[in-house]
């Protein structure tokens, strides 16, 4: 059986970024788009190696990358507040 749990991804402002379904547990590194539950930033449909930024506080959340054949953002850790499962 496959784990995982919807979690909500906030930028250190605390603005709400996406609702991600996290396979697994430990730290959130990546995001892969198609993954997203909710994107409240706009990543569907940006280019490779664009740099998405928070709305609210415009700091980059990290940048647009191919993983495995899939887009995916790679957070910028120091941006993203951190979250556990
Ligand atoms: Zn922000």
């Amino acid at each position: 059986m496959k784990t995982g749990k919807i979690i909500d991804i906030e930028c250190g402002c605390g603005f709400k970024l996406f609702r991600y379904f996290k396979a697994g547990k430990g730290r959130i590194i990546k995001c892969f788009i198609r993954r997203l539950e909710a994107d409240y930033v706009g990543l569907e449909g940006m280019d490779n190696f664009s740099k998405p930024l928070c709305p609210k506080c415009h700091k980059e959340l990290g940048i647009i990358m191919m993983i495995r054949g899939q887009p995916a953002l790679k957070l910028n850790q120091g941006t993203i507040k951190d979250v556990r499962i």
